[in-house]
């Protein structure tokens, strides 16, 4: 599918290759940006292309992604000989930038206060409406393949007990996250320039994969979704719900993101029942904030540690239980017990995490299938 063909650029007329199963090509000579009919021949400049600057690099990332582990591990003196930096990756990945606008008005049934026996009755409940508008420049990553580049699939982290099912997020907010210095700096959607090459800084651009229909497609798939989940919350029982979207513009922005895989050795006893897995970190190349970060041990690890603890004790205790006192039997029949618990729990928690991972998985899947069936249904720009 991928075909590379010769081409002059619109804007400058140099010719240079282009990969035609990019959406947008980029002259690699003048930074134009531009839509090329593979049909007709026609080409076509796009103008809203930015760049959000790059302002890192590697040795840098290295140790920005070590402070962090600094400020949130309980012993930072141990860090620097406990974690190790074994990946850094920066790119700059192209999003679409929705600005839009929900409406959203909701009525539903809400439990009595007073009423804490669930009888069902009529009486136990009352009728509540209300609304709710937001808006957001809401992101859509124009790459192909969400899982490709490691955390930007889940980066939306909102304040509300909500369990996120989609990939798209709000630029401010998630681009503002962790950061801890330069209060003052610029956010990284003021700090855009019209596109050109030198902002990226040395990191390499991702093309553009992803048309401009099926950004705004998504983002409003995202942004119902969001409101659906924000009304559930007001109700028992949501009964009535309406969305109405305004898009006021989209346009395509380059952001520098950087990936960190990091290795924990721990030098305490417990390194003896723990097999070090890389955990990745998302760092934002303009803003230096972690967006996101997977923390070395999780409670699952811990109880795996201590689950094979116990066991060995019950081992020892039972080799002193037949040679020396009976007693000992039952010590290791106890530690057997704790040991048996901790394994179950773990297998529990992992296969809670397991099917969670898998409910995403299909939900993915499933909108995937639902934007290919709608493909031409859904004209741009088109309001509600
Ligand atoms: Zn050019």
């Amino acid at each position: 599918m991928s075909a590379v063909y010769e081409l002059q650029c619109p804007s400058c007329n140099k010719a240079s290759q282009y990969n035609f199963s990019d959406y947008l090509l980029l002259c690699p000579f003048c930074s134009a940006t531009f839509k090329f009919n593979v049909d007709g021949g026609q080409k076509e400049l796009f103008g809203d292309h930015y760049i959000v600057p790059n302002l890192l690099d590697a040795g840098t990332v290295k140790e920005l992604a070590l402070e962090w582990l600094r400020r949130i591990h309980h012993k930072p003196g141990t860090v620097d000989k406990e974690f190790f930096v074994v990946d850094v990756q920066g790119f700059s990945v192209p999003v679409w930038i929705i600005s839009v606008e929900g409406h959203t008005a909701w009525k539903g049934l809400v439990r009595k206060q007073n009423r804490q026996v669930a009888s069902h009755t009529s009486n136990d409940y009352l009728t509540e409406s209300g609304q709710f508008r937001r808006s957001y420049r809401w992101a859509v990553l124009a790459r192909s393949n969400i899982c490709e580049t490691w955390g930007l699939t889940r980066l939306h982290e909102p304040t509300e007990p909500i369990h996120v099912e989609w990939d798209g997020f709000p630029f401010d907010s998630t681009f503002s996250r962790g950061r801890l210095m330069d209060e003052e700096q610029k956010s990284a959607y003021e700090a855009r320039h019209y596109f050109e090459f030198k902002y990226a800084n040395g990191l390499p651009i991702l093309g553009i994969q992803v048309e401009e229909e099926e950004g705004l497609r998504r983002a409003r798939n995202h942004v119902e979704l969001y409101h659906y989940k924000l009304a559930c919350l007001n109700a028992d029982y949501l009964i009535d719900y309406r969305t109405e979207l305004e898009v006021a513009g989209i346009q395509l922005i380059h952001v520098p993101i950087w990936k960190i895989g990091y290795l924990y050795r721990p030098r305490s006893l417990v390194r003896h029942f723990y097999r070090p897995k890389e955990k990745r970190l998302i760092l934002d190349g303009y803003g230096k904030g972690i967006l996101m970060g997977e923390l070395a041990l999780v409670y699952h690890d811990k109880i795996m540690i201590n689950a094979y603890v116990t066991g060995f004790a019950s081992f020892i205790f039972f080799l002193f239980g037949i040679s020396w006192h009976p007693a000992f039997l039952l010590v290791a029949l106890f530690s057997l017990g704790v040991s048996g618990i901790s394994i179950f729990t773990s297998l529990r928690k992992k296969a809670e995490r397991d099917e969670e991972e898998l409910k995403k998985l299909s939900a993915s899947i499933g909108s995937m299938g639902g934007s290919h069936a709608n493909a031409n249904a859904t004209g741009y720009g088109r309001a509600s």
